[in-house]
Formats: C-alpha cells, structure tokens, sequence
C-alpha cells in the first residue's frame, strides 16, 4: 500500500477521476485517490492526456496573470485575446459583472 503524500493517513488507490477545466469536462482519467483526504494522483502519462484533452476543447491556457489597472475612477482588468475570443467577447457588448465569494465573474448577456 502506498501512502498518500498529502494527508500521509489514507492510502492510495486505483481509480479514475472525473477532470475538468475552466468548468469543461475533459473526460475520465485513470489516477491514484487518496482513500482519507480524497486527494488524486495522476502519474505522468495520464497528465499529459489531460493537457492533450484540454488542448482539444480548446480551453489549455485560458488561465492567465493579468494586470489590474486604473482608468479614473474604477479598476480596469484586461482581458487577453485567447480568452475573449473563447468567450466571444466583443468591445462595446454589455457584460454582467458580479462577484462569486473572493472571485470575479464576468457573464456576456
Ligand atoms: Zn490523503
């Protein structure tokens, strides 16, 4: 039995994952999963199936740093081309902004 290098109690089982990103399902996954704190594992080969499969819907690298910036009165966030093209954002569109806990949501209407 191995260990789990994350809450070192449970230990690690065969299984499959459900993968998601940026609220995509990517598909199922063979993984590792932690029988305590759930945790999973994913050995290198599967990570890279899931990069290919998030490549494929499109959605790799739509998680970005951005800048915070000031126009007058109010805060600005640019928003890089690959992800509003993703969204289909378009300049001078109305967008519903809203806060989710400690996050930011931006909806197209
Ligand atoms: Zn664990």
């Amino acid at each position: 039995m191995v260990k789990c290098p994350m809450c070192e109690k449970g230990n690690l089982q065969k299984g499959k994952i459900k993968e998601t990103m940026f609220g995509v399902f990517l598909g199922e996954f063979p993984a590792e999963i932690c029988s305590s704190c759930s945790e999973s594992f994913t050995d290198e080969k599967t990570t890279q199936e899931i990069q290919q499969a998030a490549k494929k819907k499109g959605v790799w690298g739509l998680g970005v740093k951005t800048k915070i910036t000031r126009t007058g009165n109010s805060l600005a966030v640019r928003i890089p081309q690959k992800i509003a093209a993703f969204l289909k954002l378009k300049e001078g569109e109305d967008a519903y902004i809203h806060t989710d806990k400690d996050k930011l949501i931006i909806e197209s209407l």
